[in-house]
């Protein structure tokens, strides 16, 4: 029995060398799954995305958070193992929709700053794309800001070749750095990811700097998605001031594939609209 560190604790040696002795294991056994988590439109309320997220339930140790696997991943190097797995696992699922003429929607997927470093990522994900003839308006990239603020050349041309070759660039955890404004001067990004910390505090102030910030995205043609939206007020003061997409637990958490996409026929029997698209002469 090993425990299992909560995020921001220590990893303990143990639980450190497990993740990095059995991850191609997880993989290969399918102990880590591709969970998603929707992103609803403002505008309408429906489905518009899902964000992949990974998740590693172990044989041995239980459920494993994300926040304690990721940066382990990160620091020996081997977060490209985790991260291409992601990707064809996105890919071989909307393959199989597409089959099977189902409804699906656009897929974010998360990249690691040491992807970069690690592989061609363009090529790998150009290679899983084309494998699974998926179109490349279905697949967007997040990396977060911190990636980004180093400006580093690799990450750079790499980024800029993904966005020239169509895929959607999405900057993840913005605000939560502090270069923020340095990267949109640097990058061209399709969507701004407003990080979740705006909103756990939802003070005057944090709801003037989001306002701004959405504001500040509209002036450079970016779109805009707020993480971490829970209450009924989060959504209602983000349509009201024209944030287009949202994702959280007030619309749903990151659970398997046919969770998320109930919204899609949920949305389907809707009748009448969700009470937030009053706001949506406002929103985008
Ligand atoms: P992220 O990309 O910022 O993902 C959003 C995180 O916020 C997710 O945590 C999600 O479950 C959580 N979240 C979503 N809505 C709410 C909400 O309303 N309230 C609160 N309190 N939390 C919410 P998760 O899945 O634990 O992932 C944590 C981070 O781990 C992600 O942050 C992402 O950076 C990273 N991650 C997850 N899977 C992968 C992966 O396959 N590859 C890479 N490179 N990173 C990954
Ligand atoms: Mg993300
Ligand atoms: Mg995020
Ligand atoms: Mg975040």
């Amino acid at each position: 029995e090993i425990d299992v560190p909560q995020p921001g604790q220590v990893i303990d040696r143990d639980i450190r060398d497990y993740i990095v002795g059995h991850l191609q294991e997880a993989i290969d056994n399918h102990w880590i799954q591709v969970y998603y988590q929707p992103v609803i439109r403002t505008l309408t309320g429906e489905l518009c995305g899902m964000e992949a997220l990974a998740r590693w339930v172990d044989p041995q140790i239980g459920f494993l958070s994300p926040a304690s696997f990721i940066p382990v991943l990160e620091q020996v190097r081997l977060i490209h193992q985790l991260d291409a797995y992601v990707l064809e696992e996105v890919c071989r699922m909307l393959r199989q929709r597409f089959n099977h003429d189902l409804p699906v929607t656009p897929v974010s997927f998360n990249l690691s700053r040491y992807d970069f470093s690690a592989v061609d990522i363009f090529s790998l994900v150009e290679k899983t794309r084309i494998k699974y003839q998926i179109p490349r308006d279905y697949l967007h990239v997040e990396i977060t800001e911190s990636a980004l603020a180093e400006n580093d050349d690799a990450v750079h041309q790499a980024v800029d070749r993904l966005r020239n070759e169509g895929y959607e660039i999405w900057l993840d955890d913005f605000g939560s750095g502090y270069s923020s404004l340095n990267i949109l001067k640097d990058y061209t990004v399709d969507l701004i990811k407003l990080d979740m910390g705006f909103l756990r505090s939802f003070t005057e102030k944090s709801r003037d700097i989001i306002c701004s910030v959405i504001d500040m995205a509209k002036e450079l043609g970016i779109k805009t998605l707020a993480e971490g939206v829970e209450t009924q007020e989060h959504a209602e003061f983000l349509a009201s001031i024209g944030c287009g997409r949202q994702q959280g637990y007030l619309y749903g958490k990151t659970q398997p594939l046919v969770g998320t996409l109930a919204h899609i026929e949920a949305d389907a029997r809707r009748t009448e609209p969700r009470k937030w698209c009053h706001y949506y002469d406002t929103a985008s």
